[in-house]
This record gives C-alpha cells, sequence and structure tokens, in this order.
C-alpha cells in the first residue's frame, strides 16, 4: 500500500484523484487457465495474504502468504508462497491471491438452520406487530399455497444469497425434499436435506414418506436428513419410528426446540417432561439430534444435551425478531456444552440477510452482559465446529486432506481494514463486527461457484424476475 502514497502529495490529494474507472477495472480477474482441459481438476490458489482456519489442534490460525493447492476437489497441501513451487504441467487453473493488496481465505461457512424454500415469502416478515405464534400461523397459510416450482425458485433464491455471503453448506429443515435436492444441485451447494416427518406447512409428510427417501439416500446429490417441526407435535408412535429410522440409516435429525415457554408447556403437557428431558425418554437425545433455538432450557436440559452430546444451532437474529428470549450461553460455558453450538440463519422470516457473519455479530451482541463471546469461538461457530456438530467430515478447515470450500474474501475492504498488522487475528473481529458483507469468489467442492463477484451457474437478473413473478402470483392464489 505504502508504493501508493507518492512523496509530493498529500493524501487528500491521493484519496481523490480522479480515476478512470474502466481503466482501473481492466485485466481484473486473478483466473489463469494453463492449456485446455475438459475439466477443471488442479487449481493452485497463489499466494494467499492471510489463510484463517483452525488447525489440527483446534485452535485458530491466521497465516500469512500461503498457497492451496487443490486435486479433485480436495485440498492437497497448504503451502508458505515462496517455499515451494507446483509445476505448471500439474495445474489446470491458476488463482491469483496475492496481487491488489490480495485475498483472505476462510473455509466456506456452515449454515446449521434454514427453510430455503421459504425464501419466497421475505416480504410476509412482519417486524411491528405479533408474535413467533402468530407470524408461524400466517406462514402456514402462504405455504399451503406454494408449489414445487415455488420451493424450488424458494430454494434456489436462498443458496444463491448464502453463497453470496461466503456460506458453503447448508442444513435445510423443510417439509419438502425434491425440490430442495433440484435447488442443491443448479446451485452447487453442499445440503443436508432434512425431510419433515411431521410438518406444521406439510400435514401429510410421515414417518413412511421418509423412509422411502432414506432407502434412496445415495442417489442424491443433497444428504438425506430428517426433520420434526416440533417434538410435541408428533405422536409417540411417530417418534419411534424416526427413533429407527436414526438408528438404520445413521442420519441426522433435527427438531426446533423451546423457542418460547408456550411450546415447552405444550411438550411438557404430551410427554410429561421439559424438551431435552422428554428427549431422553424417547431415546432420540444422542450425537445425531440437532437441536435449534434452545432457547428455554433449564439447568437441568443443558447438562443433558452436555451428557448425550446433542447438537445445538443458536439462532440470535430469529430469537430477538421474534420475541423468543434470550439463549442462556453463559450456561452452556458453565456446563461445558458450549462446544456442541453452530449457529444458522433460519428463513428470511426470522433474520434480515442469510449471512453468518451478521449471525455472529448478533451473538456476540446478544450475550455481552452476561458472558463474552470470543471472536475466535464464533469464528469456529461458522466452521470447524459446524462441521463435527452436523458430522460433516473433512470440511470446515483449510488443511490437506480437507473438502476445498472456500470463501475468498477481498482484504483492501471496509471489513477489514485497517486492521493491526503486527497482530493479524484481528482481521477476525473486524471482519465479524463489520456485520456481513459479500465475498469476491467461492468455491465448493473444487468448483468456482462465484468468480469475479459473479454466480457461475445462475443468471442473478432472472432469478429476481422469477422470484418477485412467483411472489404476486401466491399471493394472488392466497386471496382466492
Ligand atoms: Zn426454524
Amino acid at each position: 500500500m505504502n508504493a501508493n502514497i507518492k512523496k509530493n502529495k498529500t493524501i487528500t490529494d491521493i484519496l481523490s484523484e480522479e480515476v478512470d474507472y474502466d481503466a482501473k477495472r481492466k485485466n481484473r480477474s486473478r483466473y489463469t487457465a494453463l492449456g485446455h482441459p475438459k475439466k477443471v481438476k488442479r487449481i493452485l490458489i497463489h499466494g494467499a495474504t492471510f489463510v484463517i482456519t483452525t488447525d489440527s489442534k483446534n485452535k485458530l490460525q491466521v497465516q500469512a502468504n500461503r498457497s492451496i493447492y487443490i486435486v479433485d476437489g480436495k485440498i492437497k497441501e497448504v503451502f508458505p508462497v515462496n517455499k515451494k513451487s507446483i509445476p505448471i504441467n500439474k495445474i489446470d487453473l491458476i488463482y491469483d491471491a496475492s496481487k491488489r493488496s490480495g485475498i483472505v481465505v476462510t473455509p466456506g461457512f456452515i449454515n446449521a438452520h434454514a427453510h430455503p424454500p421459504m425464501y419466497l415469502l421475505r416480504s410476509s416478515m412482519t417486524l411491528d406487530k405479533g408474535n413467533v405464534v402468530d407470524q408461524v400461523k400466517k406462514m402456514a397459510e402462504l405455504e399451503a399455497k406454494m408449489n414445487n416450482q415455488d420451493f424450488f425458485l424458494g430454494a434456489v433464491g436462498d443458496f444463491t444469497e448464502e453463497q453470496k455471503y461466503g456460506i458453503t453448506t447448508t442444513l435445510s429443515h423443510y417439509g419438502v425434499f425434491d425440490p430442495v435436492e433440484e435447488a442443491a444441485k443448479l446451485t452447487r451447494q453442499r445440503v443436508i436435506n432434512a425431510i419433515s416427518a411431521v410438518s406444521n406447512s406439510h400435514p401429510k409428510n410421515s414417518p413412511e414418506m421418509v423412509a422411502k427417501i432414506l432407502a434412496k439416500r445415495k442417489n442424491y446429490f443433497s444428504q438425506p436428513a430428517i426433520s420434526i417441526h416440533y417434538v410435541h407435535r408428533a405422536s409417540p408412535d411417530q417418534l419411534k419410528k424416526i427413533k429407527q429410522l436414526v438408528k438404520k440409516y445413521k442420519v441426522l435429525l433435527t427438531l426446533h426446540s423451546a423457542e418460547n415457554e408456550e411450546w415447552v408447556q405444550q411438550c411438557v403437557e404430551k410427554y410429561g417432561k421439559r424438551t431435552v428431558e422428554a428427549l431422553v425418554d424417547l431415546g432420540l437425545a444422542n450425537s445425531n439430534t440437532i437441536l435449534s433455538h434452545a432457547v428455554h432450557f433449564s439447568d437441568e436440559e443443558i447438562k443433558l444435551v452436555k451428557k448425550h452430546k446433542i447438537g445445538i444451532v443458536h439462532l440470535p437474529t430469529s430469537n430477538k425478531l421474534h420475541k423468543s428470549g434470550n439463549f442462556k450461553y453463559p450456561l452452556f460455558v458453565k456446563y461445558k456444552a458450549d462446544k456442541q453450538i453452530c449457529l444458522g440463519t433460519d428463513s428470511v422470516i426470522s433474520k434480515n440477510s442469510l449471512d453468518l457473519l451478521s449471525e455472529a455479530l448478533q451473538a456476540r451482541i446478544m450475550h455481552n452482559a452476561t458472558h463474552r463471546v470470543n471472536y475466535e469461538d464464533l469464528f469456529k461457530m461458522m466452521t470447524s465446529q459446524a462441521a463435527n456438530i452436523l458430522k460433516l467430515e473433512k470440511l470446515g478447515k483449510i488443511m490437506p486432506g480437507y473438502k476445498a470450500d472456500l470463501s475468498f474474501w477481498k482484504l483492501r475492504d471496509r471489513g477489514f481494514m485497517p486492521y493491526n498488522e503486527s497482530n493479524p487475528v484481528s482481521l477476525v473481529g473486524n471482519m465479524i463486527t463489520h456485520g456481513g458483507r459479500n465475498i469476491r469468489d467461492l468455491m465448493i467442492d473444487g468448483q468456482f461457484i462465484i468468480s469475479n463477484r459473479v454466480h457461475s451457474l445462475i443468471d442473478e437478473s432472472n432469478l429476481m424476475t422469477a422470484l418477485q413473478e412467483s411472489h404476486t402470483k401466491l399471493r394472488k392464489r392466497l386471496k382466492k
């Protein structure tokens, strides 16, 4: 940067220098293809200014000037740029992450709770009136009128927005499977497709229907899993069948839990105990179970979460918007269950934008008075810790053997600068406190999905038009 500040000019001169916008943006690409391979399989990320990742000892590292060599969707090597070079005949594509102040590379973020088809309902978030009970009811009325194309379009809108914010993996909790599968395939988003066996929006769903999908689980692009809207909505018989499916297919089961005290009391009425205690009795308390929200938990329940290794998805923005209450983060720390917490976006009905950095900031703000959640811990909650909780093998870190799901962030950006050069871990705090922004490039499974800020697979303008048209038609159907 210093090179830009010329001796005979003041900083004001430099900042106000007339720029030729087009000339400045010519040759801005960082991509160089070598040869003409049918499929780009070997990619060198050359000289990233910083790589931010947790290491093998689970410590957060900010590594300067690193190259990343990727072969067949996997990270093969990560090395200091001046210590080694990869022969040119072993590279199909070079991404120069060093020039113009360079790029910060992080693992692709992992969103542990979303309802992607609901993206079509963005305008129905009502912040000014009602509570979560009214809103869930209103949502169900609109959702009942949605068709498969609506679900698909919504999911494409959701996944592509997440991708722009650096999210490469999504746990989808929803009542339809195929439209989410198709959207995952189209956008290449890594999706855990948790189909609801007991659904609010899809009352006809059943464990039997889910069993048919799980039997064919190897045939899908997305990773099938099971969801339940709420435990109190399910019968003992349904829960017994679901327990057998989790055991038979070793899949994840995700449930909304204890989002408000009213729903906890409905669980007490039906199963005689509070949420987590009931899940223990029902044989559903184990590391395959992922509980979203988890706001109204007692001390006893949090101890059980720890004991049974249950995964927890913290959704602070959703909790605040719906006035659900405060997640008891300090108690999770007290009972050493905080390493079982990751973050999610929920749907656009419950959050401003589908971004995890802003969710990390919300978590920090929500608990600040009672417990300081460190930036390092928040970073892990979006990456390596989330991968552990969702049992995603070789995901969430930038290390040899890991899958090449990577987010590329421009360093010369307000989300990073200015940072403390002698303590570059300050980049992590900057990134979170800035509250979310778009990535420059995005890679999933060794394939660039976003390049030079443009989606490689989806025409975003056409997507916006299609979403708008479908939304308008849906509202008309509701009036009939
Ligand atoms: Zn939810």
